[in-house]
């Protein structure tokens, strides 16, 4: 995608998200006693959420059908199942833990407060739940409980908690999600999680959520927490570029984490995420398998491994004469990162979907924007040399910029050879702010000369 183009379907509305619940509703809901809460709004023992569901009742002659058959439950995406919480019969007559492994749902999620809605359905067991966790756990399916209070908000770091497990959760499998009903609690939560992965704003992922399962995001506090939860990504270290400048590189790589999934904070290790997201996507563009491994023996250095190059590869050469390297350009580069920051939600935990689509030449002038406006010069010449000179030095992992730089050195020498130079002058200004005597030893180097 060149400079500049606009997507117009990713148009951001700034349009606010609305509650299907009015605030009065709400508070009076939050000041009813548990017990009478069920009694009042849930019907209590006849509460039709809270049971083997069926849907002909629920919804007059209309029959809709359920996601998981016998749950009130519907798919908000292909991989994350809004429902209502499990009841003891859903295991001994619903057979739910092999509609579950048919379903290839891996985890539930479960939003609710210990021994909540107690006078709901058969009410709540030893667990303090309407079912039995370890009967999912005893299944091989695994279960996260973070309790949230219904209707009301809850912190956006909680939230942001939240959503990082989801992530987690969803690199094994589906996902069930659930609070008492799976609107209100559960809509939320997963319409941050959209945000937070797709880069959508609260009224589009409130909107996404609510077309599939109308009832979901109930409260006005459950959609004030999702505006607050966006300002915590722009304003609060969600994004990539933070304008401000680090000292050190693992600085920036601490400011990261803290949108980042723990499996994620491993796989990266010591390295800024934009840098291996980015320099991964490049090397994709030329070869088929592009695999990062880490050798641990070597404080996290990375060994990259390419093989079966792309016919495409031939054409870079040309593209990269493109790629202009004066510092002029970055002013352009920034309104383009500004652009796509603005209008697809671009931020730290969605970079890799953004990045894909992107042209390989906007990626690499994306990454020099990085280098430029998160670090003054990161390293000085008698130090640069002493840890160049010496590629396998050993206690070059007390050097904060080693790990960074000797990765970006072996993905650039698994580029075609007509790329060397000109990544050899970016990778100096990065580190040195100079190219003058290192461009040339480092493009050495990488053509092994
Ligand atoms: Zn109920």
């Amino acid at each position: 995608m060149p400079l500049f183009a606009k997507n117009v379907d990713d148009l951001e509305s700034e349009e606010k998200a609305t509650a299907t619940y009015s605030s009065l509703r709400t508070g009076i809901l939050s000041l009813t006693p548990g017990d009478h809460k069920c009694r009042l709004y849930c019907s209590g023992q006849q509460c039709r959420f809270c049971r083997i569901y069926l849907a002909s009742e629920a919804s007059g002659a209309k029959i809709e059908e359920q996601a998981i058959d016998g749950l009130y439950s519907t798919w908000i995406t292909d991989d994350i199942l809004a429902m209502a919480r499990l009841q003891l019969e859903h295991f001994e007559k619903c057979q739910i833990i092999q509609k579950f492994q048919i379903a290839n749902i891996k985890s539930v999620i479960n939003l609710q407060e210990s021994n909540e809605h107690a006078y709901c359905g058969q009410g709540n067991l030893k667990s303090g739940f309407s079912y039995d966790p370890e009967d999912l756990m005893r299944n091989g399916i695994y279960h996260y409980n973070f309790p949230l209070p219904d209707f009301e908000a809850c912190s956006p770091v909680r939230l942001l908690d939240i959503v990082k497990v989801f992530d987690f959760a969803l690199a094994n499998g589906k996902i069930a999600v659930h609070c008492h009903a799976g609107h209100g609690r559960t809509g939320m939560v997963i319409a941050a999680w959209m945000m937070y992965s797709n880069g959508i704003t609260p009224n589009q992922a409130v909107s996404v959520v609510r077309s599939r399962r109308a009832k979901a995001v109930q409260s006005r506090e459950q959609v004030e927490t999702l505006h607050k939860f966006k300002l915590l990504i722009r304003n609060n270290g969600g994004m990539i570029i933070n304008w401000s400048k680090f000292q050190t590189i693992p600085e920036y790589v601490k400011y990261n984490q803290q949108f980042l999934s723990k499996p994620e904070i491993r796989l990266y290790g010591k390295l800024p995420k934009i840098v291996y997201i980015i320099m991964s996507q490049v090397l994709k563009k030329c070869y088929e398998i592009v695999i990062f491994d880490v050798d641990e023996s070597q404080d996290y250095r990375f060994l990259v491994e390419c093989s079966s190059p792309r016919s495409s590869n031939q054409n870079f050469d040309e593209e990269l004469l493109n790629l202009q390297l004066n510092e002029e350009n970055l002013e352009k580069t920034q309104e383009f990162y500004v652009e796509m920051c603005k209008n697809r939600g671009l931020c730290i935990s969605n970079m890799q979907r953004v990045f894909e689509k992107e042209d390989f030449r906007d990626l690499i002038r994306l990454l020099d924007l990085f280098f430029h406006s998160s670090f003054h010069q990161l390293t000085f010449r008698d130090e640069f040399f002493q840890i160049f000179d010496a590629p396998q030095a050993e206690n070059d992992h007390k050097i904060s910029w080693a790990p960074t730089f000797w990765f970006l050195m072996k993905c650039c020498q698994a580029l075609p050879n007509q790329l060397h130079l000109a990544f050899s002058r970016l990778i100096s200004k990065w580190f040195l702010r100079s190219e003058i005597g290192i461009a040339l030893k480092i493009q050495q180097w990488l053509s092994g000369t």
